[in-house]
């Protein structure tokens, strides 16, 4: 199995180098990732600019990584179209600090780079872990060479594209593995009127709404202390979901135990 890593924190993002530590034990792994943290850039692709991408040291030993001016999408159009020349089986966007929950699969370059690459008829995740003092990306590592494996198993639909949402804990506290849909509400955006010393300007500021309602919902599964899965890319495009076996999620919760 080949599988191709980005993120939108930038290249040296921590989350992406434990990503990519980890799925090295299991696979062929390469590494195309912007150069810089880029947030809420959601899906967009640099047409109006040159994309340029620079050959640099390996993220993890021995792992081939490319640095790119550019966006998520760019690394995974560019990697697909030219700079990895093996077949590549799966995008994994991430790991990103902090959850992408609701509308934020509008907007997260964590996501749109998955999008891109279900977009190219291949299986991809996206996988994020909620912010806090101690960031867990070992165990959502973990759990997301887990999902690649039963990608790899085919036990999913071929070119699924997965937002996997983790909260930040160690495995041992994690309650369960949620299949769920986007929160419909789960920011409020805020414009502050701000004054530069000569202008007036206006900044955005994105906030959460902490209450879930709906138990169907990514941003509830996370509130209760469950893993999030949610697929994309199906209802806009007006087709039935893909199906996913019910004993799923049991057989990756089970799986992850065992890792403890
Ligand atoms: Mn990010």
């Amino acid at each position: 199995m080949k599988i191709l890593v980005t993120n939108d924190d930038g290249i040296f993002a921590d989350g992406l180098r434990t990503l990519v530590k980890e799925l090295k034990n299991i696979a062929q792994v390469v590494v195309v990732a912007p150069d810089r943290e880029l947030a809420a850039i959601g899906t967009a692709i640099s047409l109006y600019q040159p994309v340029r991408a620079k050959k640099v040291t390996p993220v993890i030993a021995g792992v081939e990584s490319y640095a790119v001016e550019g966006t998520p999408a760019d690394c995974v159009i560019l990697a697909l179209d030219k700079l990895v020349k093996d077949k590549v089986d799966l995008v994994i966007s991430g790991i990103n600090r902090g959850t992408n929950l609701g509308d934020d699969v509008l907007m997260s370059g964590t996501v749109g780079a998955a999008l891109h690459g279900s977009l190219h008829g291949l299986p991809a995740l996206a996988i994020s872990v909620a912010l806090g003092d101690n960031l867990y990306f070992d165990d959502a590592a973990k759990f997301a060479a887990l999902l690649a494996r039963k990608i790899d198993a085919q036990v999913l639909p071929a070119n699924i594209c997965l937002n996997v949402n983790l909260p930040n804990m160690p495995i041992g506290e994690i309650k369960g593995v949620k299949i769920t849909c986007p929160a419909t509400k789960s920011h409020t955006d805020i414009v502050e009127e701000r004054y530069d010393g000569k202008r007036q300007y206006y900044w955005f500021v994105r906030q959460r709404i902490n209450k879930a309602e709906d138990e169907k919902t990514d941003s509830w599964a996370l509130e209760q202390g469950n893993i999030s899965i949610t697929p994309l890319l199906t209802s806009e495009v007006n087709r039935p979901s893909p199906p996913i076996p019910d004993s799923l999620c049991s057989d990756l919760f089970y799986e992850l135990q065992q890792l403890i």
